[in-house]
C-alpha cells in the first residue's frame, strides 16, 4: 500500500502553499524536486551542530565530517550497485559529464573519432562532447530514430555506418518524452565495437531502480536535487579502472599527495583525484538523508506509482479536446503535450495563473524539435508525493482552459 498521506506530510513545500493565490500544484518534478524535513533537517545539524572541514583533520569535528562524507557515498554506492570508491561527488549531472569529457575524452579522443548522441539529448549531454570535438577534432553524430525511440537496433546500425565510435552517450530517460533506453543491450553494443557508453541518469536514477553494475555501463551521472535532495550536489559513478586512468579535471587542495616546485603533482586515487577544493559537505550529508528517504519508500514503489499517477492523467488528457499527447507510450511520469493552436509557454501560463507549475518550451533539449515536430511542447511531471487530487486539478483548468481559449480566439 503506497502511503500517499503519510508520505506528502514529509513536505514543507506541499503543506498549504499558493501561487497566484491559488493552492500550488507542482508538476515540474523533472526539473526538480521538493526536500523532506528529514533532508532539511540532516543539513542544518551539520551547520548547527558539527561545522567542520573535511580532509581528514586532527579533531574529532573534523574527523566526524569525513566519516559522514564517507557514509554517503557508501550510501550511494549501495543505492546505484557500485563499488564505493567508484563514487565522485560533482556539483550535479552536469558537472559529471563534463568531468567524463574533460577527463576522459579529451585525452583518449583524436581527429575524425566520433561520439555518438540522439537528438533527444539534454544540453549538459551534448554541448561538453562538442566543446570536445572543437578541441580534438572528433565529431559528434546522431543515433536514428525508431518512432521517436532509441533502439539497440538502430545503435547497431550507427556502429555500422561511423567508423571509429569511441563515445556513446544518451540519457536513460529522456527529459522531454520520458522513454527509457534499453542500457544494457546499448552497452553491450558499444564494449563490442571497443566504444564506452556512459549514461546520463539525470531522469532515471531518481525513478526507477539503476544497477551501475548489471548494467554494465562505464559512467552514470545524476544529481541529487531531482530525487528530494540539495541543489548543488550530484555523482559521477564510473568504473574504477577508467577513474583510475582518467586525466585530472579540477586540481587544487584535496586531490593531491603531494607536488613540488618541478610543477610534478601525486594526485590521490579516484575518487578523491577528482574532488579538489571543499567539498559541498552540507549537500553530500543531505543527499544521503535524500536517499535514505528514497529507500525507506522503495525505489519500485515510487516507480509503480509514477506509472499509475501517468495512466491516471493520460485517460483523463486523453478526453479533453484539442491536446495533443507526444509521448503516451512513455513508461515514466513525464507528459508531453500541447493545444493544437496554442503555443506552449501561453498555455503554460494559463496554468500558472490557476496556481499550477508546469514547465514549456524545448526543456534544454533543444534539438527536440526535429524529433517531435513542434517548436516547443508543455510538460507534466510527477513524482512520488504527486496526487490524482492534484492531476485532477491540472485537467479541469486544462478543460476550462480551453474554454477560456476558445471564448478569446472566437
Ligand atoms: N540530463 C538530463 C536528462 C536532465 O533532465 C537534466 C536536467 O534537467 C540534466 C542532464 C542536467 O541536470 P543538472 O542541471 O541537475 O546538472
Amino acid at each position: 500500500m503506497y502511503k500517499l498521506d503519510e508520505i506528502r506530510n514529509q513536505f514543507p513545500m506541499l503543506n498549504n502553499k499558493t501561487m497566484q493565490g491559488q493552492p500550488l500544484v507542482f508538476l515540474d518534478n523533472a526539473s526538480t524536486t521538493f526536500k523532506p524535513y528529514s533532508v532539511i533537517k540532516a543539513i542544518e545539524e551539520y551547520y548547527s551542530d558539527y561545522t567542520a572541514n573535511h580532509h581528514r583533520g586532527d579533531y574529532d569535528l573534523c574527523y566526524k565530517v569525513d566519516m559522514k562524507v564517507q557514509e554517503v557515498r557508501r550510501k550511494i554506492a549501495n543505492f546505484i550497485n557500485s563499488e564505493v570508491n567508484e563514487v565522485v561527488f560533482t556539483s550535479g549531472d552536469t558537472e559529471a559529464l563534463n568531468l567524463i569529457a574533460y577527463g576522459y575524452a579529451l585525452s583518449n579522443l583524436k581527429k575524425d573519432d566520433v561520439i555518438l548522441l540522439s537528438l533527444e539529448e539534454h544540453a549538459s549531454n551534448t554541448l561538453p562532447w562538442y566543446r570536445i570535438c572543437e578541441l580534438t577534432g572528433a565529431r559528434v553524430e546522431f543515433v536514428d530514430l525508431e518512432d521517436k525511440k532509441i533502439t539497440v537496433n538502430k545503435v547497431k546500425e550507427a556502429f555500422n555506418k561511423y567508423q571509429n565510435i569511441k563515445i556513446v552517450s544518451f540519457a536513460h530517460v529522456g527529459n522531454v518524452l520520458g522513454y527509457e533506453i534499453d542500457a544494457k543491450s546499448i552497452a553491450k553494443v558499444a564494449h563490442e565495437h571497443n566504444a564506452i557508453f556512459v549514461l546520463d541518469g539525470a531522469q532515471s536514477v531518481p525513478h526507477i531502480k539503476t544497477d551501475f553494475k548489471d548494467l554494465d555501463v562505464d559512467f552514470i551521472t545524476f544529481s541529487a536535487h531531482k530525487m528530494c535532495g540539495p541543489t548543488g550536489i550530484g555523482a559521477l559513478i564510473g568504473k574504477y579502472e577508467l577513474l583510475q586512468k582518467m586525466s585530472l579535471f579540477k586540481t587544487g587542495g584535496g586531490m593531491n599527495v603531494k607536488f613540488n616546485k618541478n610543477m610534478e603533482v601525486i594526485p590521490l586515487d579516484a575518487p578523491n583525484k577528482f574532488e579538489a577544493g571543499t567539498l559541498n559537505i552540507a549537500g553530500i550529508i543531505g543527499f544521503g538523508a535524500a536517499i535514505d528517504f528514497i529507500n525507506s519508500i522503495g525505489i519500485d514503489n515510487i516507480h509503480n506509482y509514477e506509472l499509475e499517477l501517468a495512466d491516471y492523467a493520460l485517460s483523463k488528457l486523453e478526453k479533453c479536446k484539442d491536446i495533443v499527447i507526444y509521448n503516451k507510450d512513455s513508461k515514466s511520469g513525464i507528459i508531453a503535450f500541447n493545444r493544437v493552436g496554442v503555443f506552449a509557454q501561453d498555455e503554460a501560463t494559463l496554468l500558472n495563473s490557476k496556481g499550477i507549475a508546469v514547465r514549456s518550451g524545448q526543456h534544454c533539449a533543444k534539438m527536440i524539435d526535429e524529433v517531435i515536430d513542434t517548436v516547443a511542447t508543455v510538460r507534466a511531471s510527477f513524482y512520488l508525493y504527486t496526487s490524482k487530487k492534484e492531476i485532477d486539478v491540472f485537467v479541469d483548468n486544462l478543460i476550462n482552459g480551453g474554454d477560456i481559449l476558445d471564448a478569446y480566439f472566437k
